[in-house]
């Protein structure tokens, strides 16, 4: 049985308990388009467990990390980024107060598309 957080906003959104654009769905996986995005392409990948941030990985959460990281490339084409070189993307992980991390359910920005973007 999968960690879940009744009050989190991803879990509910994993749970389709709060509507979003998916993106993407597996077993321990799930990606749907930010709701404010900074850039034409804009998703977000998280696990479906609830897990706070990237300073709560465990040892046992390296290889859903590695997918995330190993999807990321594969999304962002499918999303509509251009290749590498003349394309490509941008990943951020927001970690804590300081981070900027503003929901407490760990997830990978994943940003594309021709700039200016919003921010950066
Ligand atoms: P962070 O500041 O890294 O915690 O980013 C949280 C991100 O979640 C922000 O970019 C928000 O726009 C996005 N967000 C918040 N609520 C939702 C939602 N209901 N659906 C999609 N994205 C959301
Ligand atoms: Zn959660």
């Amino acid at each position: 049985m999968t960690h879940t957080d009744p009050d989190c906003i991803f879990c509910k959104i994993v749970a389709g308990q709060l509507p979003s654009k998916k993106v993407y769905e597996d077993d321990e996986l799930f990606a749907f388009h930010d709701i404010s995005p900074w850039a034409p392409v804009h998703f977000l990948i998280v696990p479906k467990a609830h897990i706070e941030s990237m300073a709560h990985l465990q040892p046992e959460h390296e290889a859903m990390l590695g997918r995330i990281m190993a999807l990321a490339p594969r999304l962002a084409l499918e999303q509509g980024c251009k290749p590498y070189p003349e394309g490509g993307f941008r990943i951020v992980v927001n970690t804590g107060a300081e981070g900027g991390q503003e929901v407490g359910h760990l997830h990978v920005h994943v940003m594309g598309g021709p700039r200016p973007w919003l921010k950066g």
